[in-house]
């Protein structure tokens, strides 16, 4: 049997389709969830539900039981992540889960001086708490989902021709959210995954200032970036009525990318799919070529 935790969640979702698509039946498949009411549609489709909540050790020991494989995926409570995953990697060493597959997270600087450290350090620790467990494990460390871009370029980005992020010239491997979860599904059904540690980058990083020249093609405007102060931005975006945890995040993403956090490209994905994953200027064409 495979577990998926956070499955009424986009990763979790998407790696239970390909799954299937990939021909796994729905009978070896169980999906961990908080609520069963979110679950229906899983249901229908055959994928035995078991309800848990990282924050009680109990129902995941219970909901752990007779599973071979775990797909843990990171949940998305920064502030109690650390002692949560805690609770999933020992409620699954006492089930006797043999190999389990983590969304962990990647950035440079690995240290308190990471200007992501609030993202990555209850990643890191459920890495090493992963590692000294005695479970097989594997390690993605995922980098930025490419679903999230437009999010950073503003909803009105083509209206109003400009790019407004503290992100200078910085670089990301950002990768489609989908693709992480096509990955996790090969992981899931191959071999030879067992201690490995794989970045889920792109092959080729890239910078606002290329996303502003593919966009300004694309469009057939003039689409301007511009690199603000952390301050400025967090007082523009203030001035638009943005919620303060999400200037936080977005500029924590930003500036991070400035100074070369998120700059990392590996092949590691392209192995793990048979095929290289989206480049930026496909993504951009599929999201705005129509606008
Ligand atoms: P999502 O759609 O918000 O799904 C999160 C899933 O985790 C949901 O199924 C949620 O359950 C479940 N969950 C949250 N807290 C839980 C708990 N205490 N116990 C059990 N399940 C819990 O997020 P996603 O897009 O699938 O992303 C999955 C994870 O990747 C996120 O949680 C975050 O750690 C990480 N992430 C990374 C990036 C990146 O750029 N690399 C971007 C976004 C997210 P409910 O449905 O009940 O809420």
């Amino acid at each position: 049997m495979i577990l998926i935790t956070g499955a009424t969640g986009q990763f979790g979702a998407s790696t239970i389709e390909f799954l299937l698509k990939k021909g796994i039946s729905p009978s070896k498949i169980v999906a961990l969830v908080r609520d069963e009411e979110k679950a229906k549609d899983l249901k229908s489709k055959g994928v035995e539900i078991r309800v848990g909540d990282y924050n009680n050790y109990d129902s995941l020991e219970a909901s752990f039981q007779g599973v071979e494989k775990i797909l843990f995926i990171s949940g998305s409570d920064i502030i109690k992540r650390t002692e949560q995953h805690l609770n999933v990697v020992s409620a699954a060493k006492e089930a006797g889960v043999k190999h389990i597959v983590y969304t962990s997270f990647q950035t440079r600087n690995e240290t308190e001086s990471s200007p992501l450290w609030i993202v990555a350090k209850s990643h890191l620790k459920t890495e090493v708490c992963l590692k000294e467990s005695g479970i097989d494990y594997t390690i993605l460390k995922n980098s930025l989902c490419m679903d999230m871009i437009p999010a950073f370029l503003g909803e009105k980005v083509i209206e109003t021709g400009m790019i407004f992020l503290p992100a200078g010239n910085g670089k990301v491997g950002a990768v489609l959210r989908s693709e992480m979860a096509e990955a996790s599904a090969n992981i899931l059904i191959g071999s030879n995954h067992n201690g490995k540690t794989n970045l889920i980058t792109n092959n080729e990083a890239f910078s606002y200032p290329e996303i502003a020249k593919n966009l300004s093609e694309i469009s057939g405007k003039t689409i301007n970036y511009i690199s603000p102060t952390a301050d400025e931005y967090a007082q523009a975006l203030t001035e638009h009525g943005v919620p303060a945890e999400y200037i936080g995040l977005f500029s924590g993403f930003a500036v991070a990318q400035e100074f070369g956090e998120l700059d990392t490209t590996s092949s590691d994905l392209e192995e793990l799919l048979g095929r290289k994953p989206t480049s930026i200027k496909s993504f951009l064409n599929q999201i705005y070529s129509s606008n």
